[in-house]
Parts: structure tokens; C-alpha cells; sequence
């Protein structure tokens, strides 16, 4: 089964489903990214920081899928920001991924009080002129650091991931995103399990009317909102589920009551605080 894909501002294309890999344990890494690309998924969502692209990278090898199947994003981590670390540390993520190029490249955070995401991006712009990156974006940026890269650099990030779940779902920035054809990935699609809301009263009605689990319901939510996700499991069980999300399709009102539990409730690090 394909997933639906997305159509990028530079005209790339990318799966809206993928796995992400954050906190998934090197050791395990090679076994759990083969359990999803032999499930079917063909976008994994990786960073350098996660200490487990060698992983990626042999599940990869070992698939035998080809290359332009494949969607591989990683990302440039805070310490690495400036011109010659962003070029260090691509190359060292390529090695690691055993790639010569990966789909999408993203500044982690902004990391704001270093100062040097307006010379990192320049960096990528380079990156991607060398063809050791397909696409550019960014993460973790709010609305001031968009317009500040925007009004002092020359390409547009193609997507900008974000913490996004129903309890915090960023209307300014997502907005502000959609206005500039800047794609919306939501990480944390399942609020990391760090409040109930797979157990959610409203969750588990519409799951039961749909015979679908609740972490289904809100990935389907995510994808008729036009959010990319890439939830994490260790489960192949789990996994599989997450993929199975096309066979039926939420409402209007279910969508709207779902969109309704926003709280401005973030479960992850304030990007003004990233260092
Ligand atoms: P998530 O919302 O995907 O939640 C993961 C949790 O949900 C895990 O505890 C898992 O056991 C549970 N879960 C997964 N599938 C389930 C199911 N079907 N039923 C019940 N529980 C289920 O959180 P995440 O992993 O933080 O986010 C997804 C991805 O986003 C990450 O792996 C990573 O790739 C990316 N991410 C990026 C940033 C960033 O700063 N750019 C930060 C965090 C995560």
C-alpha cells in the first residue's frame, strides 16, 4: 500500500505517513526501521542527534528498496550550527545513513541565543546546491525566526516541524506556514503519551464508531488537517497500526471536535529556549 503524498514548494514530493525514530534505541533501530519498510512505510524521519542513523542507514541497505522509493529526512542538531559544522555534519550523517544524499534536511531548533540559524540556513542552501540534500526545511521554528529567514536568505524552507498534537496546535505558526507554502510536519502526533489523550472520552467514541483505535483516530485527524507525521512505536503491532489509517475518514464534526481540545498544552521544549 502507498500513502498519500504531499507535493513540496521546490515541487518534491513526500509521503504524509512516515516513522520517526526519536528515542529508539541504536541497538534496535535496524530491526524496528525494517519491521516499517516491510509494513510498507517508505519515510522515516530521522536526526542526527537521535544517535541512530547507522541503523537507519543498514535497515536501508538491507531492504533492497530502491533509493528514489525512499524518503530519508535527518536533521542538523544546535551544536552543529554554523557554516563549517553544517557541512561537517551533514557529511558525518550521510556516512552514518550510508547515503549519498537524504530527501530532507532540517535545522533542529533555532536555537536562538547562539544566533547562527540564519547562517546555517545558508549552509543548507549550499548543502542542497550540492545536491547532498533534495530539499531544505526547518523545525522548531516559530513565526519570528521564519520571517527573519525569509527576509535575509533566498530559499523558502519547504516544511517546518513542529510540535503539534490536539492540545497544542499552533495556529500562528501553521498559518503563517501555509501562507508561505512552508508544510506543516507535526512531531508528537501522539502527544509523546504524555497526557491521556489516547483515553480520551471523545478519542474513544469516535475510534468505536469507526472500529478503529484511538491512536488511528488522531493520526487520521493529523492527515485531513494536511499535517505530515511520522509516529514512533517499538512495536511492529503498533506500527502497523499507525499505517492503517486509509480506509475510513472522520467527519467534519469529528474533525472540528478533535480541533476543539486545543489548550495551548506543549509537552516538549520551548523553541526560545533551544540552545
Ligand atoms: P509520538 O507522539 O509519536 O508518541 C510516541 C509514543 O506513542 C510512544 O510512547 C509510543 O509507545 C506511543 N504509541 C505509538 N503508537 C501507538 C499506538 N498505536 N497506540 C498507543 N500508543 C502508541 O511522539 P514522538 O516519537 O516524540 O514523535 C514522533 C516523531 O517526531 C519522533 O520519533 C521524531 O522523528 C519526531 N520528533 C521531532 C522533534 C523535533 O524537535 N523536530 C521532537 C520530537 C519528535
Amino acid at each position: 500500500m502507498t500513502t498519500p503524498a504531499i507535493t513540496l514548494s521546490d515541487g518534491h514530493s513526500i509521503p504524509q505517513l512516515g516513522l520517526g525514530v526519536f528515542k529508539v534505541d541504536p541497538a534496535e533501530t535496524e530491526r524496528i526501521v525494517t519491521d516499517a519498510l516491510e509494513i510498507g512505510y517508505r519515510h522515516i524521519d530521522a536526526a542526527a542527534i537521535y544517535g541512530n542513523e547507522e541503523g537507519v542507514g543498514r535497515a536501508i541497505a538491507a531492504s533492497g528498496i530502491p533509493r528514489d522509493e525512499l524518503f530519508i529526512t535527518t536533521k542538523l542538531y544546535n551544536t552543529d550550527q554554523g557554516t563549517e559544522l553544517a557541512h561537517a555534519a551533514i557529511a558525518t550523517s550521510l556516512e552514518k545513513l550510508g547515503l549519498d544524499h537524504v530527501d530532507l534536511y532540517l535545522i533542529h531548533w533555532p536555537a536562538p541565543s547562539r544566533d547562527l540559524y540564519v547562517q546555517s540556513w545558508r549552509a543548507l542552501e549550499a548543502i542542497q546546491r550540492a545536491g547532498q540534500a533534495t530539499s531544505i526545511g526547518v523545525s522548531n521554528f516559530l513565526v519570528p525566526h521564519l520571517t527573519r529567514l525569509l527576509a535575509e536568505t533566498e530559499v523558502v524552507p519547504v516544511v517546518n516541524q513542529i510540535e503539534l498534537h490536539p492540545y497544542h496546535q499552533q495556529p500562528e505558526v501553521t498559518a503563517f506556514g501555509a501562507s508561505h507554502q512552508i508544510a506543516t510536519e507535526a512531531w508528537g502526533p501522539l502527544g509523546q503519551g504524555k497526557y491521556p489523550l489516547l483515553e480520551m472520552p471523545l478519542i474513544v467514541s469516535v475510534a468505536a464508531a469507526h472500529e478503529k483505535s484511538s491512536a488511528q483516530v488522531v493520526l487520521r485527524w493529523h492527515i485531513q488537517q494536511g499535517h505530515i507525521v511520522f509516529p514512533k512505536s517499538n512495536s511492529r503491532a503498533r506500527i502497523a497500526e499507525n499505517f492503517d489509517l486509509f480506509d475510513f475518514e472522520l467527519t467534519d464534526e469529528e474533525q472540528s471536535s478533535i480541533t476543539a481540545l486545543e489548550r495551548a498544552g506543549r509537552v516538549g521544549g520551548d523553541p526560545n529556549d533551544s540552545k
